[in-house]
């Protein structure tokens, strides 16, 4: 587990299929509804990546960090050297 260098939160981080590994924020991990949570973007701690949709399936994993750290821009400067 590593800290965000722009809002100091504590960080997984998931190995998608393609083989890039996505900053999620640790404490995001939960169980994300189809119809609450309509257009959020779920990391499954697979790798597997769902936009949640109506009329779709509960899907247990974490908010990816780009989308919830308030100095996103951050991450799209530089890499990440941890
Ligand atoms: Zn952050």
């Amino acid at each position: 587990m590593s800290a965000c260098k722009a809002c100091g939160c504590h960080l997984v981080w998931i190995k998608s299929a393609s083989g890039k590994s996505q900053p999620c924020e640790a404490a995001s991990l939960r169980t994300w509804h189809p119809t609450e949570d309509a257009g959020a973007v779920v990391v499954e701690p697979t790798g597997r990546v769902v936009r949640m949709a109506p009329g779709g399936q509960a899907v247990w994993g974490y908010a990816p960090h780009h989308a919830t750290c308030p100095k996103v821009e951050l991450f799209r400067q530089g890499r990440e050297t941890d």
